[in-house]
Order: structure tokens, then sequence, then C-alpha cells
């Protein structure tokens, strides 16, 4: 464990943040932000050594795992030979980072659009989706994240849309979730069903011949981690061709391994027009992000400008750790190791857990992708309040966790080189937990 300066405490970092930080998503004056000053693999500590299984990945994005040499000394190597360069240039290192992105992406992919992050992954891929069709319309989900700019703020279907619903164009509609069924559906074929028939219902009423793209999460991340029922996304990927819409899978979270595959939607059988990423493309090691871009929507832009850009679209010191985190990801079996232990360990145990804790409604997931729904009553599936949710959270980091939590949830969303042994520890933190706080 490093420490960087063993006289600063973590009351002087949280002192010195209140100060001068103002945070996202928030009321500033109650915040109480846990101070981190180093990391390794699946471990964080603070500034004064207090170690935490990093159950969070951060914000979902550390599936590599915290401070990966080899991601590192790309990084410090890449700033020793060019630490920043034009958009406008040809540089080695982007060109080679997305090689290795379009190498990942199915046959008929053959360029990338680099971003500073999710947000604008999706901003830019709304754009080209209008440009290519001549339509405006872009559905997406109400149960959804896209991100906080302006067009994927309004994208988004949850309540940060509502204060920030200034761009025009969007339409939103429910997507496939069985515990709480929009559809009243009570299986998962029913639900496909009903859930396509509705979006089928949205985009002929909102007149297909102005509907540029669907958008949608291959897995609802921060919105619960709702893997869609077999047949849903290739549903929606009919519709789409049948009316000549572009669709546009946002992998941001749930792809580079999170579900333990390179993309989430493989596991659906479908190939998307486009496809935007950021967060374990590089485990954020760097700011960077993008869309994958079909060779058909890439011929349009090949006579035609596209208009747009950023002044570090394909930073070199975040190209550089991209390229090194992919190989690494494949030499060391990282994506499969997130499969694994999905399948073998957190699964298994997830649902051993919801077996003893009633106050677990549903547990969902794949790979290293899980929720737990909380609820105060398993027959009503009446969410639990939001200080059950809060003494669950200081329980889990009394005992060294660090979770992840939203709404009525905990998320379980650990580094994709988590091993066998840490996931069992976290479980049995879970497990106690659960047991202090619900009894
Ligand atoms: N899309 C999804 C699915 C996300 O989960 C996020 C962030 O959590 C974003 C987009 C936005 O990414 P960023 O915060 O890098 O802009």
């Amino acid at each position: 464990m490093t420490i960087p300066d063993p006289s600063v405490r973590n009351a002087d970092i949280a002192e010195a943040d209140r100060t001068h930080v103002f945070h996202s998503w928030s009321a500033q004056r109650s915040l109480n932000p846990l101070p981190i000053a180093g990391g390794s693999g699946v471990t964080v500590w603070d500034a004064e050594g207090t170690e935490y299984l990093d159950f969070s990945s951060q914000l979902v994005n550390v599936n590599i795992g915290h401070q990966h040499p080899a991601v590192v000394a790309a990084i410090q190597e890449q700033a020793g030979i060019l630490a920043t360069v034009a958009p406008a240039h040809a540089n080695s290192t982007r060109a080679e980072a997305a090689k290795r992105i379009v190498d990942l992406a199915p046959e008929g992919f053959s360029k990338v659009f680099f971003t500073n992050g999710g947000a604008d992954a999706n901003e830019n891929a709304i754009r080209m989706a209008r440009l290519h069709t001549g339509r405006d319309k872009v559905l997406s989900q109400y149960r959804s994240y896209h991100g906080n700019t302006g067009v994927a703020i309004v994208a988004t279907g949850d309540w940060r849309r509502i204060p920030n619903e200034y761009a025009r164009g969007h339409v939103h509609f429910f997507g496939p979730y069985l515990y709480r069924s929009e559809f009243w559906a009570t299986t998962p074929e029913e639900e496909c069903a009903r859930a396509l028939h509705h979006l089928r219902r949205v985009i002929e009423a909102e007149g297909p011949s102005s509907i540029a793209a669907i958008l949608l999460e291959s897995v609802p991340g921060t919105a619960g981690v709702m893997v869609p029922p077999p047949g849903y996304l290739a549903g929606v990927r009919k519709l789409a061709d049948e009316f000549g819409i572009v669709l546009i899978l946002d992998e941001v979270m749930s792809g580079f391994g999170r579900t333990g595959r390179w993309f989430a939607f493989e596991a659906h059988g479908v190939v998307p027009d486009l496809i935007t990423f950021a967060k374990g493309v590089n485990s954020g090691y760097v700011p960077i992000g993008g869309v994958i871009i079909s060779d058909e929507i890439a011929k349009t832009f090949d006579d035609r400008v596209f208009p747009g850009g950023l002044t570090y679209s394909g930073h070199p010191l975040a190209a550089a750790s991209v390229v090194a985190t992919i190989d690494a990801m494949r030499e060391e079996g990282i994506v499969e190791n997130a499969r694994r232990v999905g399948d073998d360990v957190l699964g298994p145990g997830l649902r051993a857990l919801a077996e003893k804790h009633p106050i677990i409604g549903e547990v969902r997931g794949d790979g290293v992708f899980w929720a737990l729904e909380l609820v105060a009553d398993p027959v009503t599936r009446e969410p639990v309040a939001p200080p059950v949710i809060g003494a669950l959270k200081k329980d889990l980091m009394t005992r060294g966790l660090l979770p992840f939590t939203a709404d009525n949830r905990i998320h379980v969303v650990p580094p994709c080189i988590i091993t066998d042994d840490d996931a069992r520890r976290g479980l049995e933190i879970l497990d106690a937990a659960l047991t202090s706080v619900a009894g």
C-alpha cells in the first residue's frame, strides 16, 4: 500500500474537497465523500491506510482493476514520447487503439470516432444517425442513463433528464423489466413480446419516417442491471430494420468485460449499427470514449462533412492506455475471468443470499454486473426506504467493502479481475451487513 503523504489525514483531504470541489448530481452542503488515496487490483485505501474491497469498480469502470502496471507504464511511456496531439493529425498510438477496438467489434465495423467519455459518444452517435437517415427523433428507454451532455441527458430516461430537458426530438418508452412489469407480464416470454409490441406501437404512433435512431443500453446499468429477456434485442433489431431506423447500442457500462463478454450484445445475437463505449475500454485511467461505426454509416461521411469534433479526440495518453488495456485483458483472460466468476461464484452466491434474506426481492445480472433489488415486502415488492440503503452502505464500509448503490438497490460490480476468494469475501461481507441491518 502506497500512501502519498502520511502527514495528510483523511480529514484534511475532506476539508480541502469540501472547500473547493463542486460535486456531481448533488446538493453540496451535506456531502461527505470518502477520501481515496491509492489502489491496487480490487482494493482501494484512504489516506490513513484503511482498505476497502472495491465492489463498485468506482463508477463501474475499473474493469482491469486499479493500477494495472502495464497500463500505467504505457501512459508513462507515451507521456515521454508525445503527451498531446491535435485530432487532425495522424498518430500511430491513436490508430493502434482504433484497430484494437474494431478487432473486437463484429464484422462490418472498421472505424472509431473517439470522444472524451460516454456522454459525448452517445451525443455523436445520435448526430451520425440523424445525418445518416435525414430524420430527427430518437427513441430511448425511461429506465436508462446515457450521459450528461445536451442531447445524451435528454435521451436518458431517469430523473436526471427532467431538469435538463432542453434538446428536442426525444421520445421514451418502457423496456422489459419483469420484476416490475409495465405490461402485466408473468413470464420472460410475455414480457419480451409485450415490450416489443409496445415499442412497435410507439414507433407507429410517432411516425416511423421521423425516427432516426433507437438508442438502448445493451444491459441497462445504472437503472438496475436489467439483462433483457431472450429475443428482446433481436426483436428491436428487427423493428429497426423494418422501419429504416439506426440501432445504437450503448456499451459504455456493459462493454469491455463487464458481462463476461467484450460486448454485452454478443449474448443476444444482434449486431447494432453504432456501438458507443467508454469506461472499461481503458478502465478510465485517462478519459476516453467513442463510437464504433458500421461501414454503411461510415460511408455516409466519405464525401460529406461530419460536423463534429473534440480537441482531445483520440488523446495519445488515453489511446496508449486503450492499447495496453486491451492487450492485457486478452493476455490475462480477464473477460473470461469475469464470466467464470459470475457463473461459478457471484451468481450462485447472490442467489443463495436471496434465499436467506427476504429483503432481497430479486437478483439480476451476468459476469461481474449484478443488482440486488431490496424490498420492504417481498409480496408487494415495495422498495426499501432510502435510510435502509444508507445504513447498509455504512455497514458494508465498516466491514471493508466499498459498495455501489442506486435507488433501492446494491449493484455488485467488482473489477473483472476479481478472484474467487475475493468474490467470496465480498459475499460474506454482504451477508453479514444484510443480517445486521435487515435481521
Ligand atoms: N452510458 C452509460 C450506459 C453509462 O452508464 C454512462 C455513465 O455512467 C454514460 C453513458 C456516460 O458516460 P460518461 O460519464 O463517461 O460521460
